[in-house]
């Protein structure tokens, strides 16, 4: 396998430790009943870092959170009584606490994709150790693949909908009869300005226009969740994306090549913590993945065989 600088790194800042400060907090989802938010992030000097939400619905939770605080989950799985996490898909910042909570006895349930991935260490670059932290390997209970597959989530029943773009193992859970979509990271935002560079815009618009048709209302994004006016919200992103299609698509047919696109569509570096963010990320999470995405395609993990979704070592 071609091997890329962080996959020389990893291994070293795995063992770096890193100056944070926890952040957790554990309250009821304002105007919600029976969903309580677990929020999480590593603080440092003060400044919280991209934080993750996690979701207790009776005794399930939707997603496992990082690494880092698997001693609080693990806690707050006996206080809550949690005996299974669903998890969306299988970034640090969703499954780091998966293993911490396996071993607390608590099933964990994921797509296969996701499960495969979540089964050995996955390299990851210097920015994900910094704001989320390394992922132990977990092993997790394969969700069945196919058309409305449900799962329990506490006292509802969801149905699991596979949503890849963000990633490709991503799935949500829908719980309709609430009116409620629990998105992993298919969300984010209404004009997403930054794409990871293995995000896949095709795939991210496939999923969203099968998400608006859903019946929801409560958007449970974990990260910025909508908690009225989501399925409005998800609708605004998909808009918003079609028109950078638009647009992207008309500048490339005019021959410009893909920097200027992204200058003529507005997908700059404009903010500081923008440009901040993506030289952390050294290129991994920026405005002009948006328009690569679309023009050339994703550009895949090369430690994830896409076939069969495992780590390549
Ligand atoms: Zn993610």
């Amino acid at each position: 396998m071609r091997r890329e600088p962080y996959h020389f790194f990893d291994p070293l800042l795995r063992r770096a430790p890193f100056p944070w400060q926890p952040g957790f907090e554990v309250g009821p989802a304002p105007g919600v009943a029976g969903v309580t938010t677990v929020r999480m992030a590593r603080r440092y000097a003060g400044g919280e870092l991209m934080g993750v939400l996690c979701y207790v619905v009776g005794d399930t939770l939707v997603d496992a959170g990082l690494a880092c605080f698997g001693p609080q989950m693990t806690q707050l799985a006996r206080a809550a009584g949690i005996r299974r996490v669903v998890v969306t898909h299988h970034h640090e910042d969703h499954a780091g606490g998966a293993a911490a909570l396996r071993a607390e006895g608590v099933e964990v349930l994921a797509s296969a994709a996701c499960g495969a991935l979540m089964g050995s260490p996955l390299p990851i670059r210097f920015y994900q150790h910094m704001v989320w932290g390394a992922c132990p390997p977990a092993s997790a209970t394969a969700l069945p693949a196919g058309e409305r597959i449900e799962v329990a989530l506490g006292p509802h029943r969801a149905f699991v909908v596979p949503a890849p773009g963000h990633c490709e193992d991503q799935v949500v859970y829908h719980v309709p009869e609430q009116g409620w979509l629990f998105s992993g990271d298919a969300f984010l935002h209404e004009r997403v300005r930054l794409f990871r560079r293995d995000e896949d815009f095709a795939a991210t618009l496939r999923t969203l226009e099968h998400l608006v048709t859903l019946d929801f209302d409560v958007l449970f994004c974990a990260h910025r969740p909508r908690l009225t006016g989501g399925k409005a919200a998800l609708a605004q992103k998909l808009e918003w994306l079609r028109h950078l299609e638009g647009e992207i698509r008309r500048l490339q047919g005019q021959g410009l090549p893909e920097t200027e696109i992204a200058r003529r569509v507005g997908l700059t570096l404009d903010r500081p913590s923008a440009r901040v963010f993506a030289w952390l990320t050294v290129g991994d999470a920026t405005p002009l993945n948006i328009v690569r995405s679309l023009i050339e395609g994703p550009r895949p993990r090369l430690e994830v065989d896409r076939r069969r979704h495992t780590v390549i070592r």
